[in-house]
């Protein structure tokens, strides 16, 4: 039994778009088809932070039928969600100890990132006289998990380490590819293509780009493409109009009003002095929801800003735990009970994280648990 509280008296409310996820897996799909390669999808961090007991289940229904998880206990989550035999799930941090056999019950692809998992998985698979499936992941220059240099060239040298077992993706990870001027994105995709001709060609595909790395252009696409955050709504590249359809709105009811002028100050450390007759409005979202504290009054110069319909409120003084202000002067419709999207088509995930001096996938995947969630779209 859960002590946790379901929020659904909670003044926030968290909107998750089904439909615009969909839309945007599929205009990824469709980008890599036209390279000749097919598309899977990230669902890891319960999906983006989204909750991926929808989110999964909406993107088999837009035809995906391969995920990746960063967890082998994410990828058990999503199995029991999408049961089905044709729908394939692999965890990306590798095979760790001996869990080899739950990766088996669940139908997990284990991705393996060195040698010793290598061998691991392909002893396991010999005990069990089954060729399962696994990915092989190669490092091109990240430096985090996938096989070192040292480890290829072995491997290019004794292919028998991959006898056993059935080699079903080789992929490796882009350091900048939401940089596309950046000079390692060229090396990363030729290491990748001349490293992978070195080895026995994997059953599904060579893999290489994220969602930024399906922007790249044609040489970064192989057979399969592996996005995550663009899905959920964030820019592959940010300094260009974003391609993709907003899937968060976080709606906030106002909880009181008042009137305040100088020289009154608002918030903590009294960081906002206020110039003028001025109406604040408070909101319970605060960095325990993951609208965090550098998006307000801080060291970043960027503002961050809410919305009333079309209307934008500032975010003033600094951000609490649970609460938010906001200078509503301007806006004489505002009073308590009105809606203000903290979050939304015109303040996107991109936005916030711009002025909170952070990336989108950190603003997603902060979003917390003290918001009622609504799914809209899809079959919700
Ligand atoms: C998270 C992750 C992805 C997805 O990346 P996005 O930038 O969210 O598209 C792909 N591959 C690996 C190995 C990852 O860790």
């Amino acid at each position: 039994m859960s002590a946790l509280p379901d929020f659904s008296h909670s003044p926030t409310e968290l909107i998750v778009d089904l439909d615009a996820l969909a839309d945007n897996w599929r205009l990824l799909r469709d980008r890599a088809a036209g390279g000749g390669a097919f598309a899977t999808a990230v669902v890891k961090a319960d999906g983006y932070g989204l909750g991926i007991e929808r989110v999964g289940p909406a993107l088999h229904a837009a035809g995906c039928r391969t995920f990746f998880t960063a967890h082998l206990d994410e990828a058990i989550a999503l199995r029991a969600l999408l049961p089905d035999a044709d729908v394939e799930i692999g965890a990306l941090n590798g095979l760790l100890g001996d869990e080899a056999p739950v990766y088996r019950a669940h139908r997990i692809m284990p991705t393996l990132n060195d040698l010793g998992q290598i061998e691991r998985w392909a002893a396991f698979c010999q005990a069990v006289e089954t060729p399962l499936p696994a990915g092989l992941h190669i490092d091109t220059g990240m430096c985090r998990l996938g096989l070192p240099w040292q480890e290829i060239d072995r491997l290019a040298a004794e292919p028998a380490h991959l006898d056993g077992f059935e080699m079903r993706y080789l992929m490796s990870h882009l350091v900048s590819a939401d940089a596309p001027s950046a000079p390692i994105n060229r090396q990363q995709a030729d290491l990748f293509a001349r490293q992978t001709a070195r080895l026995p060609k994997p059953t599904a595909g060579r893999m290489l780009a994220n969602s930024s790395g399906c922007f790249l252009g044609r040489d970064w696409l192989f057979e399969c493409v592996r996005p995550g955050v663009a899905i959920y709504g964030v820019a592959p590249d940010t300094t260009r109009p974003n391609p993709m359809r907003p899937v968060v709105r976080l709606s906030a009811k106002i909880l009181q009003i008042r009137d305040v002028d100088a020289p009154q100050t608002v918030g903590y450390g009294a960081a906002y002095p206020v110039a003028r007759p001025s109406r604040v409005a408070t909101v319970a979202v605060g960095y325990a929801d993951g609208y965090l504290r550098t998006a307000g009054a801080g060291p970043i110069a960027e503002e961050a800003v809410a919305h009333i319909g079309q209307r934008e409120v500032p975010v003033i003084g600094r951000i609490s735990m649970d609460l938010t202000t906001l200078d509503v002067t301007d806006a004489p419709e505002a009073t308590v009970g009105t809606a203000i999207d903290m979050l939304g088509p015109l303040n996107t995930v991109d936005r916030l994280a711009s002025a909170a001096g952070t990336i989108g996938y950190e603003i997603l995947t902060s979003l917390g648990r003290r918001h009622r969630r609504r799914y809209v779209g899809g079959d919700a």
